[in-house]
């Protein structure tokens, strides 16, 4: 049996964060939506030209690109012992398209971690959130800068600033997780798959309470 873990939480909460360390201690895959649309945008894919026009406004990209992306890439050989989803999914219909792209391949979802922080913290992180251009990593002004400013730390690509971390768009992004993505939690409880997570900790500790987690 492979090892699924979701990893839900608001934007801003350090999902992405976390999801690269528990994939460096595990070995599991990690796929990150939010990741696999900037690539698309990024080599100007019709997939990219179209979810561009709903992240800049803050919104989801629609419920069957997002799936169709995702399965693609849950099917890729370095998820066959397990992956982290961050990012996804985010909506019921995502929910549900989740136990069956898992089902299909016999396997089903482990846990899913929940991480929580007020929103005031969201803001903070996001408003100083800089990512590289190259593959991701992610780096905050105060919180974990980089060693050297403007560059990652990692493979030397330079940092920028989200176009979607700018303050409009965080609020929205912020309504849009209340609205669509939140109704997740009492799903995930109700199957008995959820544990929550203290997001406003230091990076260590909640990589640690995580790590702890998928022990049990
Ligand atoms: P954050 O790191 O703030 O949680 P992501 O990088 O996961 O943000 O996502 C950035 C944007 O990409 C989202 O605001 C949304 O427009 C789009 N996106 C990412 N994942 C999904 C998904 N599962 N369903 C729909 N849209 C998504
Ligand atoms: P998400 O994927 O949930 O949107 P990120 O992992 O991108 O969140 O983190 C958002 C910002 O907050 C980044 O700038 C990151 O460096 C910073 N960050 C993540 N976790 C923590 C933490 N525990 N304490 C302080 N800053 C953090």
């Amino acid at each position: 049996m492979a090892t699924f873990i979701v990893l839900l939480g608001p934007p801003g909460v350090g999902k992405g964060t976390q999801a690269k360390r528990l994939a460096k201690q595990t070995g599991l895959a990690h796929v990150s939506s939010g990741d696999l649309f900037r690539k698309h945008i990024k080599d100007k894919t019709d997939l990219g030209v179209l979810a561009k026009s709903y992240i800049s406004k803050g919104e989801l990209v629609p419920d069957d690109l997002t799936i169709a992306m995702v399965k693609e890439r849950i099917t890729c050989p370095d998820c066959e012992t397990g992956a982290i989803l961050d990012g996804f999914p985010r909506t019921p219909v995502q929910a549900e398209a989740t136990t069956a792209m898992l089902g299909e391949l016999g396997e089903e979802l482990t846990l899913v971690p929940y991480i929580i922080a007020p929103e005031k913290v969201l803001i903070e992180r996001l408003s100083g959130r800089w990512t590289c251009r190259a593959s991701g990593h992610i780096f905050h002004t105060k919180f974990n800068p980089p060693a050297k400013e403007g560059i990652c730390d990692v493979d030397g690509s330079e940092l920028y600033q989200r176009d979607d971390d700018k303050p409009e768009t965080v609020k929205k992004r912020i309504q849009v997780y209340l609205k669509q993505t939140s109704p997740l939690v009492e799903h995930y409880r109700e199957e008995g798959l959820l544990i929550e997570v203290r997001g406003d900790q230091e990076i260590e500790e909640v990589t640690k309470d995580l790590l702890d987690a998928l022990k049990k």
